[in-house]
């Protein structure tokens, strides 16, 4: 089922669905001509700001639209473009590539991000050769812009009363996992809950959350305090003093919603979790 048709069947729903209130509306970010978006939809109930910055995390977003069915609250926003992980802007006469979680921050630390990409992303097609200093310069003022468009809109929510901000990821089996997102050179709290599966995992800034989700039986990582800024948002947040969350369950990529079906499942208890936290 598409989203279209996901929202269409949440509109019909009679009782605490999203009829009268489910607002969608986009905003452009970056080159029009790129059409690079936010998708924003409003819940109409206050709750939180539930953030999607990758383009191909598709179960986080159905576990949301599930989890509305049964309670909306919240805002949802998609950072849209072309269905897959990275976004691209045309820049100099080319196609420049960067990861739409590490440009919340200044253009330097943008820049280096951008050159840490895997070659098989593809950042500067065909000849990563010809990308010099002046290019990478240009992609990390331009890229970081469009990180403060980001978080401008972000803002405007957290300054209506929504949050906690919550990333919602997927990852690929074995990829990701409450253990590796840190180093242990930087020394996470980490709480390995028994029978979960180590990659359908929190990420929290604050202490109170992480004991919170452990109590409650959850796999829960948290960020340390003193962090190298990677331009991700989990690092702007705590640099911020932003409350912040992030929801990270298998599956990245797999539209088959069989297979998915289990993390499906567990995201969506996920939520139910960290609503409960509020
Ligand atoms: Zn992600």
């Amino acid at each position: 089922m598409r989203r279209r048709e996901v929202l269409n069947l949440l509109g019909a729903l009679p009782v605490g669905g999203l009829s009268a209130a489910a607002g969608e509306h986009s905003v452009l970010l970056g080159n029009p001509a790129d059409k690079l978006k936010l998708v924003v939809r409003d819940s109409g109930q206050p709750g939180p700001l539930y953030f999607v910055p990758h383009d191909d995390e598709n179960i986080a977003v159905r576990a949301v639209e599930r989890w509305w069915q049964s309670r909306p609250s919240g805002v949802l926003i998609e950072l849209q473009q072309t269905g897959r992980r990275y976004i691209y802007q045309h820049l100099g006469g080319r196609r420049l590539w960067c990861d739409p979680n590490r440009m919340y921050s200044e253009p330097r630390v943008v820049a280096a991000q951008i050159t840490a990409l895997r070659p098989k992303c593809a950042v500067v097609p065909p000849a990563a050769a010809s990308f010099g200093p002046t290019d990478l310069d240009l992609a990390g003022t331009h890229f970081a812009r469009i990180g403060a468009q980001v978080l401008a809109t972000l803002g405007e929510w957290l300054g209506r009363s929504y949050g906690p901000l919550v990333g919602l990821h997927n990852n690929t089996d074995g990829s990701l996992n409450v253990r590796s997102v840190f180093k242990r050179s930087e020394k996470p709290a980490v709480y390995r809950a028994t029978g979960a599966d180590p990659d359908d995992f929190f990420l929290v800034t604050e202490a109170g959350d992480f004991d919170a989700l452990r109590t409650l039986g959850f796999n829960v990582v948290l960020q340390p305090a003193r962090i190298a800024d990677d331009g991700s948002l989990s690092v702007w947040a705590a640099r911020n003093r932003v409350r912040y969350f992030n929801v990270e369950a298998q599956h990245r990529d797999c539209l088959d919603y069989d297979r998915a079906r289990g993390h499906l499942d567990y995201q969506t208890r996920m939520l139910r979790a960290l609503e409960s936290l509020l």
